[in-house]
């Protein structure tokens, strides 16, 4: 092409006529590139227009561009009937290709395309190098943006308004009340983040005594075709919530609490959430005529993942309330305190990220230490009791695992001091351990009892427990 382009370069000048040259990708053609083309033409009698190819085009700007194909802006161009000869500038010519080839003898350049540097040694290939002022206000790349930013701005507030909608019917659907307990009214304020329309899903987890939140995010370049019909393809294509839950949160190894969410994760987030050590999900809805559901179901179950769907018909709302915040103490389990004083300092202790096992916060004498454990009496003793004391780990150990054989073997000397310095004929070693509804245990902090009753009567120590707070406690 380049050989024909010199041929015909050639005889012009044999003619003697003036070469001029101009260039440009000649994308979406407007007025101001109109009116360059002309007065390039203006100037000089043999007018050649390099046009820049669309994978040139795709290199510089982006995969977006060109709008108009390479075959169109050439049939264009030639329609208009300025230029002699149009050239299709290929993606790998070097520098000043052209220029250099044809030695025009007048380059048309727009102003901002050149440095004035770059115009004294483009003088050394060019006759004169005639610079134009850009001939309209917007050029084609301005015009462009402001297209896809004014097109996502109506997007989004079209989504905003059908994110709305589906909140709203989310909340009738589950009977919505604003005295729900956390995080639901949170979970549900955070759909609004949401950019699917269709179904906006959130998800949040309490990590280190802070909530955590993700809502799903679609690509606003989906075609809303995909998005209503609500394809497994599009499913694949969505942020889900679960995984900017996750992003939002960081880094994190061992995600030993629970997770709740809008909608029952889909088989890909379960996947992940497995792998981050997820045990317990507490869902609002689900689709179980979904592949997605079901394969999502059966994950959980192979891996033992505890999934509880939050107020349906079959189980009480209050319990799941309770049972939802009582998983959510680092300390204590309120549901097997006794007595609102008890579960007044509990819950005092842990608002403040204090355990109350803990030796620095004990309020109370401590009898005496030994390496490993401290002896104190228990505060709230049971019924019928002579001697309740308890033996306290001093370091924060909370699973029968972590307790060391050191450890063991020093609580056979503590029961022998004990006995002895107490003067203590018999009684009984307690040691809850594991699951706190099961165990009984209203502190988490390893600890046993020596329980001493009163004579000819009989002391209940409750082994097990439940997951909602004692009729008539209430947490202040
Ligand atoms: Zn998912």
């Amino acid at each position: 092409m380049i050989d024909e382009l010199l041929e015909e370069v050639k005889k012009a000048r044999e003619q003697g006529k003036k070469i001029g040259l101009v260039q440009g990708s000649w994308d979406l053609f407007h007025i101001g590139h109109l009116r360059y083309m002309k007065k390039a033409k203006e100037l000089c009698d043999y007018l050649i227009v390099g046009m820049d190819s669309d994978e040139k085009i795709r290199l510089r700007k982006g995969p977006s561009r060109p709008i108009i194909p390479e075959k169109e802006r050439y049939d264009f161009i030639k329609q208009l009937d300025i230029a002699d000869y149009i050239v299709i500038k290929p993606a790998n010519e070097p520098k000043w290709n052209l220029i250099k080839e044809i030695k025009p003898d007048v380059l048309i350049a727009i102003k901002d395309n050149y440095s004035d540097e770059d115009i004294i040694k483009l003088k050394d290939y060019c006759g004169n190098v005639a610079i134009l002022p850009r001939q309209s206000t917007t050029s084609t790349s301005d015009k462009i943006r402001k297209i896809i930013i004014k097109n996502n701005e109506q997007k989004i507030t079209n989504i905003k308004t059908d994110v709305t909608k589906s909140i709203d019917e989310l909340k009738k659907r589950i009977n919505y009340q604003e005295d729900m307990p956390t995080p639901i009214p949170e979970l549900i304020a955070n759909l609004h983040n949401s950019t699917d329309g269709v179904c906006p899903v959130s998800a949040a987890c309490l990590w280190n005594n802070k909530w955590y939140f993700g809502s799903n995010q679609i690509d606003l370049n989906i075609s809303n075709y995909d998005i209503e019909n609500r394809t497994e393809l599009f499913y694949n294509l969505v942020e889900h919530a679960e995984m900017n839950l996750l992003k939002n949160m960081g880094t994190v190894k061992e995600l030993n609490t629970p997770i709740y969410t809008t909608l029952f994760p889909c088989d890909k987030c379960m996947k992940v959430l497995i792998a981050k050590g997820v045990k317990e999900i507490y869902y609002l809805e689900d689709h179980p005529e979904k592949n997605w559901s079901k394969r999502s179901h059966e994950l959980a179950n192979k891996n033992n993942i505890k999934t509880t769907q939050m107020f349906t018909k079959t189980i009480k709302q209050e319990e799941i309330i309770n049972e939802i915040n009582m998983n959510n103490f680092k300390y204590i389990y309120p549901p097997n305190a006794r007595e609102q004083e008890q579960l007044d300092i509990m819950m005092n202790m842990e608002n403040n990220d204090h355990d109350p096992l803990d030796m620095k916060y004990i309020n109370q004498e401590i009898l005496y230490t030994t390496n490993y454990w401290f002896i104190t009496a228990n505060k709230f003793p049971y019924e019928d009791v002579d001697k309740q004391i308890l033996i306290v780990s001093k370091d924060p150990i909370y699973r029968k695992e972590d307790i060391t054989n050191a450890m063991w073997l020093e609580l056979k000397e503590i029961l022998n001091q004990i006995s002895d310095k107490y003067n203590i004929p018999g009684g009984a070693l307690c040691y809850r351990f594991g699951d706190p509804a099961l165990s009984g245990a209203s502190l988490k902090r390893v600890h046993l009892h020596i329980i001493v009753p009163k004579e000819e009567k009989k002391v209940k120590f409750n082994i097990g427990g439940k997951r909602t707070l004692k009729k008539g406690l209430i947490i202040k």
